[in-house]
């Protein structure tokens, strides 16, 4: 049997984490290492998909409800508009293989051209 991943040892409380929001698929926690002023990462309950790719292949409904997330955060902290961001693949530098959208918000001036 395979470890329970990081995120889902924060969404049972065996760690501490900031859960923003939480439905009957997804929920939201605050990074640890914030690349952004506002920056949330939203996770389906299931650890099935380990990347976005497998997701939207899997369960396209899932990935809807992780972007419907993604909007409910960014109204909520960020006047409602928000960077997604989906790492795929350790050299894409994805470091947690239970799928998660990285949202991003309220990003200063010199970031909103490029990445
Ligand atoms: P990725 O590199 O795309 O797999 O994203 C994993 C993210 O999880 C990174 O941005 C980390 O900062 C974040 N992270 C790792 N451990 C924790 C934790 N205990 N609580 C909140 N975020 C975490």
């Amino acid at each position: 049997m395979t470890e329970p991943s990081i995120f889902t040892r924060i969404l049972r409380g065996d760690i501490p984490g900031e859960i923003l929001l939480e439905t009957e698929t997804v929920f939201a926690i605050r990074d640890i290492n914030p690349q952004a002023p506002l920056h949330v990462l939203v996770i389906p309950k299931t650890e099935q998909y380990r990347d976005v790719t497998e997701l939207a292949a899997g369960d396209a409904p899932l990935m809807a409800d992780m972007v419907a997330a993604a909007k409910r955060i960014a109204e909520e902290h960020a006047n409602g508009e928000y960077r997604l961001i989906f790492n795929n693949g350790a050299s894409a530098a994805q470091s947690v293989f239970h799928v998660h959208a990285h949202v991003l918000g309220n990003l200063p001036e010199d970031r909103l051209i490029g990445f």
